[in-house]
């Protein structure tokens, strides 16, 4: 910890560096981004026009070698022919140039995401901020009664695949939790809202808070992520992982139905998991086994609603609705924990 006044200035002037690097990434980031997009789009022009050019010089050839089956003497000088195979390749070639923009682009938004992917240095972070100034920017870690450790939920209302699950009769989202009792009282939402503004705002300036408050607050060694919501996009799933980096002596369960965000995640940064975080993905239909979000890379667990036939089922209701000593959910090696119905 600081003491002297000099001691506290360099910290700040640190501080505010860092901001303002992690301001620049996010602008570069977002420019990166809508770059990036717009020459996709060019580029998917130009492959349009350039499948019609294929199309008309695909059909002069034809004919061309129709007349030669039939014996008729074709002109050598037929420009009709040779004009839509230079197009083509005119449009090919803009195609590639237009290819490699793109490509340029996505290695900077990558560039990003990689450099906002290295763990902080712990002795900058732990000294900033008192904790009730932590809870004032991000809001408070929940404690739900039946867990060995804190949380973090944002509201329910705000899960993308959710959303659309909770309209399918049978899916474990059709009855969800958190969208009843005590969730949807005025100051619990409130909560939650506040959480979620301050994820979205900046992700990455969030990570660095969060750390600091789980860092201070959680002693069991465990921590859970999402009682209610789920991931919101690519940026705080890098900066959940980022988190989990950060504080390697805590480990993470985090529980998502969110599978293409995880699949875009390594394939946009190649980069695995942290070994302390245990995503778990949920099966989207009470009573069934979880689908395996398979891809290279990707290594979950799974957890189910009513799934009789799976191998490991929460013990917590023959306990007084307690963990107790189990940590089942936070393990890489249970593949799928089962729970009970709501
Ligand atoms: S499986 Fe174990 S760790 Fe997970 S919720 Fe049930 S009791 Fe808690």
């Amino acid at each position: 910890m600081p003491h002297t006044i000099q001691e506290i200035q360099d910290e700040l002037r640190s501080a505010n560096t860092n901001i303002v690097d992690a301001q620049s990434a996010a602008e570069g980031a977002a420019n990166s981004s809508e770059e990036a997009y717009s020459n996709a789009s060019c580029a998917q022009e130009s492959a349009d026009e350039a499948a019609n050019y294929a199309e008309e010089a695909e059909s002069y050839i034809r004919s061309v070698l129709e007349m030669l089956d039939a014996g008729i003497e074709v002109e050598s000088s037929n420009n009709d022919f040779i004009e839509p195979l230079s197009l083509l390749n005119e449009k090919v070639t803009a195609i590639a140039a237009l290819v490699n923009d793109a490509l340029t682009a996505l290695n900077g938004i990558l560039l990003d995401i990689n450099n906002q992917h290295l763990p902080l240095d712990p002795n900058t972070f732990k000294v900033t901020h008192k904790i009730k100034d932590l809870e004032t920017r991000i809001g408070s870690l929940s404690k739900p009664s039946k867990m060995p450790c804190h949380g973090y939920s944002l509201p329910a209302q705000a899960c993308s695949r959710g959303a659309l699950l909770r309209q399918i009769e049978g899916s474990v989202c059709s009855a969800c939790y958190a969208l009843k009792n005590r969730y949807l009282f005025k100051n619990v939402q409130t909560a939650l809202y506040k959480r979620l503004d301050a994820v979205l705002q900046d992700p990455n300036e969030w990570s660095v808070l969060i750390t600091e408050l789980i860092d201070k607050k959680e002693k069991s060694g465990y921590f859970r992520w999402h009682d209610s919501g789920d991931i919101q996009n690519l940026e705080h799933l890098s900066a959940l992982n980022k988190v989990a980096l950060n504080l390697p002596h805590i480990k993470f369960w985090l529980p998502t139905r969110e599978t293409s965000l995880l699949k875009s995640w390594v394939d946009l940064t190649s980069n695995t998991f942290a070994d302390n975080l245990n995503i778990r993905v949920s099966a989207s239909m009470v009573n069934q086994k979880p689908a395996n979000p398979t891809h290279k890379n990707l290594t979950t667990t799974k957890s189910s609603v009513g799934y009789e036939q799976a191998s490991f089922h929460c013990p917590a209701l023959s306990q007084g609705n307690q963990c107790g000593t189990c940590r089942a959910c936070w393990s890489k090696q249970v593949p799928i924990v089962n729970y009970k119905l709501h």
